[in-house]
């Protein structure tokens, strides 16, 4: 028997990371993620190797002030919540303040930013230790370099797939963010070469070419336009009729505050509304927006927090089965029309 022991931070940032940073598109997700937070309005993701080399994320956000640059990596520690009554109603994409923590743990890391009339500076963790900070030059707002991810950690790299596999998770991962915020411009770049350009979406037109970008030029056509507004709750987007449905459930698109959520509530809901306009085996395809006062829904469920719970499950689901069904009911005359593949 050996006597316990306290762990060492760097290892117990990278057990950390074993809970969240599960590939290349976990880290792009944490990094445009905290970028949004930043309020930034055009986000640059460059991407080597399919992030196995580099992850690069820039953004226009309000900046890391240089004093609190070291703080950012350190775990426990953010600037988006301060107390329990701030966690029971947050409204940020992180909270945990453990994604740059974890990530500088696992990698070969640069952090690069500039804060609102102050200049720039950079600093470096490697394996945990962390170097700076130095001046440098950098545009109002932040970048992230994320070099040889997993590199000290054997295991995890061999669970990485091949470049294009890597890639097409992080693309994938692009376009739920460029639907979860139109107003935001998008780039993405793999091996120096650009693979995604999204203008910021100034009106409903703009927003529907960005949804018709990611679910397909027909989709518009096929869809019908939700906004409506109950009991503090509103949902609003475009769901898919019975002639834009898949084979597959891979364009289905909810958004709970900005955030995408993986919900059996909601599943079930829309399932229900759908149930007597689609034929078996089919997937209605949406890209709908929930709002609701965050105090109503806790995000605070897994590390990834693609989970949510929401206080009023019943209300929720009662509420979306309702506002789609009845969308919905205006496509049933047209239930004899063939699904499109
Ligand atoms: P969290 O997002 O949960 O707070 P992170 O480890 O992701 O934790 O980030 C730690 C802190 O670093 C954030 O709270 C924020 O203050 C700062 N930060 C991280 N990324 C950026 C960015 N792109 N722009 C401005 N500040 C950032
Ligand atoms: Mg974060």
């Amino acid at each position: 028997m050996t006597a316990i022991r306290l762990l060492p931070p760097e290892l117990i940032n990278q057990i950390a990371a074993g809970e969240v940073i599960e590939r290349p598109s976990s880290v792009v997700k944490e990094l445009v993620e905290n970028s949004l937070d930043a309020g930034a309005s055009r986000i640059e993701v460059d991407i080597e190797a399919g992030g196995a080399r580099l992850i690069r994320v820039r953004d226009d956000g309000g900046g890391i002030h240089v004093d609190e640059l070291p703080l950012a990596v350190a775990s426990h520690a953010t600037s988006k919540i301060g107390s329990f009554d701030d966690l029971e109603r947050v409204a940020s994409m992180g909270f945990r303040g453990e994604a740059l923590a974890s990530v500088s743990s696992v990698s070969r890391f640069a952090l690069t930013s500039r804060a609102r009339d102050q200049d720039a500076f950079r600093i470096e963790v490697d394996g945990g230790k962390l170097q700076g900070a130095r001046p440098a030059q950098h545009p109002p707002g932040t970048s992230v370099e994320v070099r040889d991810l997993f590199y000290n950690v054997p295991a995890r790299r061999k669970f990485m797939r091949a470049e294009r596999t890597e890639f097409a998770h992080i693309d994938d991962l692009l376009k739920s963010l460029a639907l979860a915020r139109g107003t935001v411009e998008f780039r993405l770049s793999h091996n120096g070469k650009p693979v995604r350009i999204w203008k910021a979406a100034r009106d409903e037109q703009a927003a529907l070419h960005r949804v018709a970008e990611v679910l397909g030029e027909e989709f518009p056509a096929h869809s019908l336009r939700i906004d409506y507004a109950m009991a503090g709750l509103h949902l609003s987007g475009w769901v898919g009729l019975p002639t834009a449905s898949r084979a597959q459930a891979d364009s289905q698109y909810f958004y709970v505050n900005g955030r995408l959520v993986r919900d059996r509530i909601v599943a079930h809901a829309v399932r229900q509304a759908y149930a007597d306009v689609l034929f078996h085996g089919r997937h209605a395809a949406f890209v709908l927006y929930l709002e609701l006062d965050p105090a109503g829904v806790d995000v605070n469920v897994h590390p990834a927090k693609q989970e949510v719970r929401f206080r009023e499950q019943r209300l929720v689901h009662d509420f979306l089965f309702r506002t789609l069904h009845e969308a919905l009911a205006q496509t049933r005359a047209g239930l004899n029309t063939p699904p499109v593949a």
